[in-house]
């Protein structure tokens, strides 16, 4: 059983309900370990159709004190009454172009249990907003898409600022058939696993994600292909459900054991003041 979760949000963002409500949540969904990774504040230009930067930005502190108190409520009670560790951790948004932004917002905060990396955005677009930007693409655009994708993932991987890659095929969300097609191409492969091995250089580990599962794709995160290459390569991996409400904690987590159980993986990965522990599961 996975007893680890290591991608959640709260009402600061876009997500529903209140961090003590999404830790109560966790104890209640079995979990041992429950991570907070707000998405982080992002830098101007980059911007969502439903944009929440000015809400985010606003609550940021409280976000940070809020999980800081649970972080230690739940961690002091006696070891018998202790049910659940929750984790101080960002989903931090990695754009190659704001790395002096990113430094600076990771510096704010001397306590984080972990960040995640996450590529939302190629260029300034965020690409895992609208069903019809994808439609408007044809093969060769969607293509290029996929391409500079899993060269961005990489450079998030090199800069070796976060411990989590998240979601690592997120590209594929609002277009999975033509994913499919392109990543059986041998320069797709090799864009693939030059960010995998930077993945596994930095010492990060890879996330494995029910997200995909409630998307338009309808597919865990990542494609058993990459799986198989992050098994290969020995990398690590962390779950998620990247819950936005509280019936999302711990969601299709049987589903995810099984999958990762398919590849050879036993144990997932949690950081605790960004050291690594590994969970069997
Ligand atoms: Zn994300
Ligand atoms: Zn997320």
């Amino acid at each position: 059983m996975i007893t680890v979760d290591m991608h959640s949000h709260t009402l600061f963002s876009h997500a529903k309900d209140s961090a003590a409500d999404m830790a109560a949540a966790a104890a209640r969904a079995g979990m041992r370990v429950f991570g907070f990774s707000e998405h982080s504040p992002r830098a101007e230009g980059y911007n969502y159709t439903n944009e929440y930067r000015e809400r985010l930005r606003a609550g940021f502190p409280e976000y940070l004190s809020q999980v800081k108190e649970l972080r230690e409520r739940w961690n002091k009670a006696p070891a018998d009454a202790k049910p659940l560790r929750v984790l101080l951790g960002l989903e931090v948004d990695w754009m190659p172009n704001e790395r002096p932004f990113i430094e600076q917002m990771i510096a704010r905060e001397p306590s984080w249990d972990y960040l995640i990396g996450s590529v939302h955005f190629l260029g300034t677009w965020g690409f895992d907003d609208r069903q019809a930007d994808w439609d408007a693409l044809d093969d060769d655009a969607c293509h290029a898409k996929y391409n500079a994708y899993f060269s961005t993932l990489r450079t998030m991987a090199e800069s070796r600022l976060m411990d989590i890659a998240a979601h690592p095929d997120l590209i594929k969300i609002f277009s999975a058939d033509r994913f499919h097609a392109w990543i059986r191409r041998p320069e797709a492969l090799r864009l693939i696993e030059d960010a995998l091995k930077a993945i596994k250089e930095s010492g990060m580990a890879m996330e494995v994600s029910a997200a995909g599962l409630r998307k338009p794709c309808a597919e865990i995160y990542p494609c058993p292909i990459i799986m198989q290459m992050a098994a290969d390569m020995g990398i690590p991996i962390s779950f998620a459900s990247d819950s936005h409400c509280v019936e999302q904690v711990g969601w299709k987590f049987d589903e995810l054991a099984a999958y990762a159980r398919s590849f050879g993986y036993a144990s997932s990965r949690y950081y605790v003041g960004r050291r690594p522990f590994d969970q069997p599961f």
